[in-house]
């Protein structure tokens, strides 16, 4: 601008928060060297989208709520911001069990899960001051706080203890700036499920820190046989929780952007904060999520049939069986068996690839030979392993662990002579017993196409 104010030519300059903001993963993605094998097909195991490849579809019956919400033409105006009465009623029975009761004026829906994310975030946290993220974790808190100028700080998970909190490091993290602490189980990308015990310890911190918990659980209920999920809330009596989930993940339906955040707050510290009031008013900056979906919640719910969710759940579990059997017989892998969510992490003993300076250029290389894409664990700020998702069809999934298998085999090389020992050949063998049970669930997810059709 001139010293008079006037400006002589366009100034047009994106704005800080425009600038602040950052996608890690596409940051390193876009950094990557990816050139397919022209001889290989491609296999992207590194898609968090459950319907890209066709095989997972969602249930009929929640297909038919969204027609008839949308023939109903009850849902084409405006909701309250927070949602509709009755949407918001049908989160709070769903969200309800034994343990934890939620009431509909202590929901808030939302634009998808990122969207409860970004309104948990905003609503606890001042620019200059901090949150606490798992690492490896989920990369959009640091790209929805850091975007706002709340700073980012990690505290350590322990893949030798499935992935669970160092409680000693998230508390040594805490200081007078943390505004929230955020939790996230089942986990992206650790497939880790907590104890009731766990989630207690977690939870002690933050009482014994006064620091209130954004609880990230859109991959709640999504557990194998054996593993229980524990909402946060249903373990504190106290300590404040802003629960985030939504549709997306288990009912296979990521596009449709329907979220929410529940509130819990016993001790009506949030109330006294004025935090419900802070999310009601942060929610009228885009006028409230999609009313279509808001009026299909209630059927979604009470209409989807139990064994949808366990399918998803066989399928999901027999993928994982699959390729931790395959990829444990790969050299210089170790792959770890996630108890839920869609994911599974291989941990690369890079000390045993000399040929590569980090696992990016393991994950680079093998695109270059194999075709066959994993994110590095940068993406999740974290340092020599891949991310598998589970949910590629069975035949893919084979395929890739050969082939990973088959590029490990090209570059291993034994620290020491010793480790050559036990070394056998293992890549055309998958010990996995699991393919009857596959079989039969394959039986059970033959999509019935005409009845979706409209
Ligand atoms: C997929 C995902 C989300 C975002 O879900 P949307 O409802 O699509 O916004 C949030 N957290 C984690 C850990 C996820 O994996």
């Amino acid at each position: 601008m001139s010293p008079s104010g006037v400006r002589r030519q366009w100034e047009v300059v994106p704005s800080d928060i425009a600038q602040k903001t950052h996608n890690p993963l596409r940051n390193v993605v876009e950094n990557l060297r990816l050139e397919p094998n022209p001889e290989k097909s491609m296999i992207a195991l590194s898609i968090g989208d459950p319907t890209v490849f066709g095989n997972l579809k969602p249930p009929v019956e929640v297909i038919e709520a969204m027609q008839e919400s949308l023939l109903s033409i009850r849902y084409n105006g405006y909701a309250p911001s927070t949602g509709h009465q009755e949407a918001r009623e049908a989160v709070a029975r769903y969200s309800s069990s034994a343990a934890v009761t939620v009431h509909s004026q202590d929901v808030v829906l939302c634009s998808g899960c990122s969207c409860a994310l970004d309104l948990a975030i905003t609503v606890l946290a001042n620019p200059g001051q901090n949150i606490l993220v798992p690492r490896p974790g989920f990369p959009l808190y640091r790209t929805l706080a850091e975007s706002l100028g709340i700073h980012v700080k990690s505290y350590n998970l322990r893949p030798e203890r499935g992935w669970e909190v160092d409680t000693m490091h998230l508390e040594q993290q805490i200081d007078a700036s943390t505004a929230a602490l955020v939790v996230s189980n089942p986990s992206n990308p650790c497939g880790s499920v907590y104890s009731r015990q766990h989630l207690r310890d977690i939870l002690q911190v933050a009482r014994a820190k006064f620091v209130p918990v954004i609880a990230d659980e859109i991959y709640e209920h999504m557990v194998f046989p054996g593993q229980t999920f524990h909402p946060l809330a249903s373990v504190s009596d106290d300590v404040p929780i802003l629960a985030c989930s939504g549709i997306t993940k288990r009912f296979l339906v990521p596009g449709w952007r329907m979220g929410w955040i529940t509130i819990h707050d016993r001790h009506g510290i949030f109330e006294t904060a004025g935090v419900r009031a802070g999310l009601q008013r942060l929610s009228q900056r885009i006028l409230g999520s999609n009313t279509l979906v808001q009026g299909a919640l209630a059927s979604i719910f009470t209409r989807t049939p139990e064994k949808f969710f366990q399918d998803t759940i066989m399928t999901l579990q027999c993928h994982a069986n699959i390729a931790y059997d395959m990829l444990k017989g790969a050299k210089g892998l170790t792959p770890l068996m996630p108890k839920g969510a869609m994911y599974m992490m291989v941990g690369i003993n890079m000390a045993e690839f000399p040929d590569f300076a980090s696992e990016l250029n393991f994950v680079e290389q093998m695109v270059t030979e194999e075709s066959v894409f994993c994110l590095p664990s940068k993406c999740f700020d974290y340092t020599n392993y891949m991310r598998l998702v589970l949910t590629v069809p069975e035949e893919q999934l084979r395929e890739a662990c050969h082939r990973i298998t088959a590029f490990c085999k090209r570059y291993h090389r034994p620290e020491d002579a010793d480790s050559h020992k036990g070394n056998t050949d293992v890549v055309e063998t998958c010990t996995s017993n699991c393919s009857a049970a596959l079989r039969e669930s394959r039986d059970l997810i033959v999509p019935k196409d005409a009845s979706i059709s409209p």
